[in-house]
């Protein structure tokens, strides 16, 4: 709950393209919602001549100009009034940030006086939903902020939205240590007729709130709080600049043109001066050299420099170590890997390790033939004077390069395959795709005046068959300058159903905020939407909302067209944000806490991924992929082409993760405490130990792994949620009738594990979609984690 935003977003570890917020939820099961009373959702009925209007008008907002111009028109005519930005009614102008900030920083404040005066059963009955709205309120303001402070480019408002961001966050760290709170919570939590009276998605919550109080050491006596307190402002300090100060021991690499052969001649003229080449160790041409240097001894000395970090970002990087040991210590934990996987589905590092362990032995016969391949190619090396019956390591890069080469000369040109992504198409392919699965359609939707950041951003309504308005996705996908361009998903505002006494707060806020708010409802949600939920009662929810950014290339000259066409890969990344989106979209709880992507993050990259899969496939393609000009199919064998180029190093690809996931673990346990640690030791250790091919003495490639800082102990996560997908996709949609766009498979995906966001133990969630009779998987724990592991990670 109280819990300070990630310093850095969560980023997917395979390509540092899917950026998105995390935030951390737990384990226990929700009875919010039951499979058996739901009809199938009704397959896609274009027929209908709205729904094919729609479908047809999602394609053209993103793929004709002319078209979103009229479209867009309303939205930016200078007679009209600013409903506020995301229709937020405070957020017509940079000041309306800071009222924003105070009418919630006051609507908190009643609800913390309330909790702390509560002496009665009935009173205690409610504050799972108290501390889980106090919670929403903060999250309003600082989700929403945190967004427009990277996002808007206006920087009037940015600053603004920075100052309201400052201000909540500065109370939110008061509430931390708001010892009251915590024991009236406890108290709350001791007494069996109020636990009994509750939901379990309460009863879930409260335990997350419970144990969050705990990790903030307000159990701690004054001293050790101290410490602690001093420990982690320690931390988030060395940890950023570890991040920043990842450079090699040796920047720069003088060689003789000569040395270079089979590098792109270009480059190494750019390079050159005064007749010697000075290379940069790491980087683009770097690893430019390691794929295509041919003298081998060129290739080991570039490979050694460019896994070299400098000595003082190896200092850095033990202490941060040393201080995550000494802080899980003083918590009372095992060690920091404990610490931080209490609350994941793992639960613990030895779990962590199993899981790690099979799928090595998985992946050992691919990455060992893999290996074989390139050595074969090595001895037909005329070249190769370098230990030719071994594959060093700076080898593999480059016979990997010559592999794909010879595999590209070998396929039809497969870059022909952009001309049948035109992002409107993938949106379209998107939505009709939710549409057979899960019964949900993008619609898209005229903003209202000052409603968006920017004139390109696509604002879309999440429309349910049966359930109406339930989400609202905004698209922001082009490129800019001055945006970031790493592809993300932010929830603005997560789902939560709106009590009846919050209704007359907003009465009264509705008369005292003059003219501000049309309706109690519109004050209570701030303006943002909300709608009845016909699954509880025809109570009033306010809806998830969503903002979902690219950086997708804009067609040269905006008058041409031709529409935004994507590359496979990006098409791709399109399809892993919105599984992320689709997260927040059914996850529709009751309570904040548990909603949407608010679940244990070893499992928040389960949706986003199993997309990945969906990109793919023959008959997901079949219902969209069309050529921009011609209209023509796709031919699909085309994306099987590419995705075997994409994989052809798969073996070699997991392996590298593996590594990296062991080597967070062990920098995690309390080896640190020792007093000889040393870091490159471990490093050398662990490749030695879990490596194909052996890394040479010297190298100290850790002080590279800034992802330790974000993940920490957690960076087995991506590989344990491909795991997971990889078996639901093909035990639940390849094997469904339908294949992948079989509406019964989606019914089971949604209310097994979408429906429920972090409500749901991850275990359970897993174990229900796989219909496991076992019981092994539903009790998680080590077992259940080799189990994974078993599956391995093939694509
Ligand atoms: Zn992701």
């Amino acid at each position: 709950m109280l819990k300070p935003p990630p310093i850095r977003p969560w980023t997917c570890a395979r390509c540092i393209r899917h950026e998105h917020r995390r935030r951390l939820a737990t384990a226990a099961t929700s009875a919010t919602t039951s499979s058996s009373t739901s009809a199938p959702p009704p397959l896609a009925s274009h027929r209908d001549p709205q729904t094919s209007h729609q479908d047809a008008t999602l394609r053209q907002i993103f793929d004709s100009q002319p078209f979103w111009k009229d479209f867009s028109a309303r939205q930016t005519h200078p007679s009209r009034k600013s409903v506020g930005l995301f229709q937020n009614r405070y957020l017509t102008r940079p000041e309306g940030f800071e009222h924003f900030a105070s009418i919630t920083l006051a609507k908190c404040k009643r609800i913390v006086t309330k909790v702390l005066a509560y002496n009665t059963t009935e009173q205690y009955k409610s504050i799972a939903k108290d501390l889980d709205r106090l919670s929403d309120l903060l999250c309003r303001v600082i989700d929403l902020c945190d967004f427009v402070r990277s996002t808007h480019p206006d920087r009037n408002i940015q600053a603004a939205a920075t100052q309201a961001y400052a201000q909540m966050f500065e109370y939110m760290n008061v509430l931390n240590t708001t010892t009251g709170l915590n024991d009236q919570l406890k108290a709350a939590l001791a007494l069996p007729e109020v636990t009994a009276s509750w939901s379990e998605e309460e009863l879930t919550v409260a335990n997350i709130l419970a144990r969050d109080f705990a990790k903030s050491a307000i159990d701690l006596s004054d001293t050790d709080r101290q410490a602690f307190v001093e420990l982690s402002n320690e931390i988030a300090e060395i940890g950023p600049e570890f991040v920043d100060q990842m450079v090699p021991q040796t920047p720069l690499l003088k060689l003789p043109s000569s040395k270079l052969k089979g590098m792109d001649p270009l480059v190494v003229r750019q390079l050159t001066r005064w007749g010697s080449v000075s290379l940069p160790t790491i980087g683009m041409p770097a690893s430019l050299a390691l794929r295509t240097v041919e003298d081998a001894d060129t290739r080991r000395e570039i490979y050694m420099a460019n896994r070299t970090s400098a000595k003082a970002n190896i200092e850095r990087l033990e202490h941060l170590l040393h201080r995550r040991a000494e802080l899980a210590r003083l918590s009372g934990h095992d060690s920091f890997a404990h610490m931080a996987l209490s609350d994941k589905m793992a639960k613990s590092p030895e779990a962590v390790v199993k899981f790690l362990d099979a799928l090595a032995a998985d992946n050992a016969p691919r990455v060992q033939s893999e290996m074989q391949e390139l050595l074969e190619m090595k001895k037909c090396d005329a070249r190769s004077g370098n230990f030719p019956d071994n594959l060093n390591a700076w080898d593999r890069d480059y016979y990997q390069h010559q592999l794909l080469q010879s595999m590209r000369s070998r396929t039809r040109t497969p870059d022909v395959l952009s001309a049948y992504f035109s992002l409107g198409t993938v949106m379209q392919g998107l939505s009709r795709l939710f549409h057979r699965l899960y019964g949900i359609r993008l619609v898209p939707k005229e903003a209202a005046p000052g409603e968006t950041w920017n004139n390109d951003v696509r604002c879309l309504d999440v429309i349910d068959d049966r359930e109406g308005h339930v989400a609202v996705i905004y698209c922001d996908l082009f490129e800019r300058a001055g945006k970031s361009p790493n592809p993300a998903h932010f929830t603005l505002r997560c789902s939560r159903r709106i009590l009846p006494d919050e209704l007359e707060e907003a009465e009264a806020l509705r008369n005292a905020t003059g003219g501000l708010f049309e309706s109690a409802q519109e004050a209570a949600t701030d303006g943002l939407a909300a709608n009845k939920s016909r699954r509880d009662n025809d109570e009033l929810y306010q809806l998830p909302t969503i903002a979902l950014i690219c950086d997708f290339a804009i067609p040269a000259g905006n008058a041409t067209k031709r529409p935004a066409l994507l590359t496979f890969r990006e098409v791709q990344t399109l399809f892993h944000e919105m599984g992320h989106a689709l997260h927040s979209i059914c996850g529709r709880t009751a309570l904040q806490n548990v909603s949407g992507t608010r679940c244990a993050t070893d499992f928040a990259e389960l949706p986003s991924v199993l997309m990945e899969h969906f990109a793919s496939a023959p008959e997901v393609l079949d219902l969209y992929a069309r050529h921009w000009e011609t209209d023509k199919p796709l031919d699909t064998s085309r994306v099987a082409e590419r995705v075997n180029l994409d994989t052809y190093s798969q073996g070699s690809e997991t392996e590298a993760q593996l590594l990296l996931a062991m080597l967070d673990q062990t920098y995690h346990s309390n080896l640190p405490l020792s007093p000889g640690f040393d870091s490159t030791r471990t490093y050398q250790d662990v490749w030695g130990k879990y490596s194909s091919l052996p890394e040479p003495a010297g190298t100290s490639w850790q002080g590279f792994f800034g992802h330790l800082f974000g993940y920490g102990a957690t960076y087995y996560s991506y590989l344990f949620d491909r795991a997971i997908a990889g078996k639901i996709w093909k035990d639940v949609f390849k094997r469904s009738e339908l294949g992948a766009v079989d509406p019964s498979a989606g019914e089971r995906f949604r209310d097994e594990v979408l429906r429920h966001g972090g409500g749901r133990d991850g275990w359970k969630c897993v174990a229900g979609v796989l219909r496991d009779e076992s019981g092994k998987l539903a009790e998680g724990g080590e077992e259940a984690m080799g189990m994974v592991g078993q599956w391995g990670v093939k694509d």
